[in-house]
């Protein structure tokens, strides 16, 4: 299996060459050189395996060159206590929570697993350099990134954050983050900010001071090593649908994803095209609502404000994984896709092709709404089924019930839970009461734990101490990254 750019202009790689590289040299996105297929009886031998297993099946037909995935799996999933991926019933509507892992976010299904795929690369290819990683985040990639590399032997990781934009517990789980390799750093500014500014080191290497044997390499949802952890549980929550006495075989499920990077609900576009029966996807954005009005008209405009809102996660205006979507949607036409980007990189839009949008058109809704509405679905999920749901997983119930309303029987959707609710108690607590709108980070968590138990690791973030508390300007992250990577010259 070999892996192509989304743009056409760099050399085919491995699968092993293609995580340890991230961005391909010629600024496009790897993908497959072709799709794999899933065989026809994926339910019936799929069933009875538990998570890691799945994981490793649907894994092994993009990696097959990698070895013994099954353990790689058990290991990269070791930190989930059992819960993984599960396909739960808010009274007749189906959920896919997946936020069990050790930072409460669902980036930790993947990025608990790229650091074990990375290592598993660098044997692969000989890679004996140490790497590290460089990450800018919108919120909850930077912590699950942290968590997924620390102290793991050869790599450092490095986040920087929006000064503006990420929630007071959002920052917490960063500052405090424990691991001898780890470092954290704010940015004036916004996610574009801080994610051009990390951009720009990957452009320049040669201004952050990097020591011979040390290479740099991403963790943001455009690493293939991302991506495909993701499609697995897309494949496995299919499974466990089929299993539900109400299923008909082969019965198309549709799904419902909040959505920023793109990078999520491309994992689903990509289980449908190996052959999941996946029937709609409906792609729910916050006021950032770029995706929805590409969806709806054909145009890609990023020439607008950038609102913090109470998804902060979803808060972007370039969603660097559409680029992948683009590439399938064109039929794999990669001039295009470069087309594409250049127009978007000169004049911050550009207008689908016709055949482009009718393929688009045929599979992707979109939906869009505000902090308002996004609280009031937290009220109003919790009335209809006692469950309690994060902002972002909000703007995917206020999709929902917005366009299909909420028991839709014939067509049934799984929307996808993205975060534990305890990371964002100010939204949450606003949504569960009304009136309850400001208040200290600490003690709106203590309120919520009154509705829910908020996770320790959410909890013991008030007694941790600060580590990190360096803000700078964007043009400086080159500067810092030079000051960690040599500590010796601080
Ligand atoms: C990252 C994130 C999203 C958006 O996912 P994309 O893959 O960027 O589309 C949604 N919700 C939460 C909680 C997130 O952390």
């Amino acid at each position: 299996m070999r892996y192509v750019s989304t743009r056409g202009q760099s050399a085919p790689v491995s699968g092993a060459e293609a995580i340890i590289q991230g961005l391909c040299p010629d600024g496009g996105l790897y993908i497959p050189e072709e799709m794999p297929r899933l065989p026809k009886d994926f339910v019936r031998t799929l069933a009875p395996l538990d998570y890691p297993d799945r994981a490793a099946a649907v894994l092994r037909l993009f990696l097959p060159e990698f070895r013994d995935l099954e353990s790689l799996c058990r290991e990269a999933y070791s930190r989930f206590h059992g819960q993984y991926a599960p396909l739960c019933q808010y009274e007749s509507s189906l959920v896919l929570e997946l936020w069990h892992g050790p930072t409460c976010a669902f980036k930790d299904m993947a990025l608990q697993m790229l650091p074990v795929l990375m290592t598993a690369a660098c044997e692969l290819t000989g890679e004996t350099r140490e790497i590290c990683i460089l990450t800018a985040t919108s919120g909850d990639t930077g912590k699950a990134a942290l968590e997924g590399f620390r102290d793991r032997p050869g790599t450092r990781v490095i986040v920087f954050y929006p000064q503006e934009g990420v929630s007071d517990i959002q920052k917490l789980q960063m500052t405090t983050q424990e691991g001898d390799n780890t470092a954290v750093c704010g940015v004036v500014g916004n996610f574009d900010d801080a994610q051009s500014g990390v951009k720009q080191v990957f452009s320049h290497p040669e201004n952050a001071g990097l020591p011979d044997g040390m290479i740099l390499s991403s963790a943001n949802s455009i690493n293939l090593g991302r991506l495909l952890p993701q499609v697995a549980y897309y494949v496995s929550a299919y499974v466990d649908f089929a299993a539900l006495p109400e299923h008909k075989d082969g019965q198309p499920l549709n799904i419902c994803v909040p959505t920023g990077n793109f990078g999520n609900i491309l994992a689903a576009l990509y289980a449908r095209e190996m052959g999941v029966p996946i029937g709609r996807l409906l792609c729910a954005s916050n006021r950032n609502h770029v995706l929805t009005d590409l969806i709806q008209t054909g145009v890609y405009d990023r020439n607008r404000a950038l609102y913090p809102t109470d998804s902060p996660s979803m808060d972007i205006l370039i969603s660097s994984n559409w680029e992948r979507a683009l590439y399938l949607f064109s039929g794999g036409d990669a001039s295009y896709v470069r087309s594409c980007m250049e127009h978007l990189s000169r004049e911050g839009r550009y207008t689908l092709r016709d055949d482009c949008e009718k393929a688009m058109q045929s599979v992707l809704d979109g939906y869009w709404c505000d902090d308002d509405r996004t609280k009031r679905a937290i009220g109003e999920i919790y009335e209809r089924t006692g469950q309690v749901i994060d902002p972002h997983t909000a703007v995917g119930m206020a999709a929902l019930l917005d366009r299909e309303g909420f028991d839709q029987a014939q067509t049934p959707y799984m929307t996808v839970a993205t975060a534990h609710p305890g990371k964002f108690p100010e939204a949450v607590l606003a949504g569960l009461v009304a009136a309850l709108s400001n208040g200290e980070p600490k003690d709106l968590v203590s309120a919520l734990d009154k509705y829910i138990k908020v996770p320790a690791q959410l909890k013991s973030l008030f007694e941790k101490p600060v580590r990190f508390t360096e803000i700078i300007e964007k043009e400086d992250i080159s500067g810092a990254v030079a000051r960690f990577v040599n500590p010796s010259r601080m």
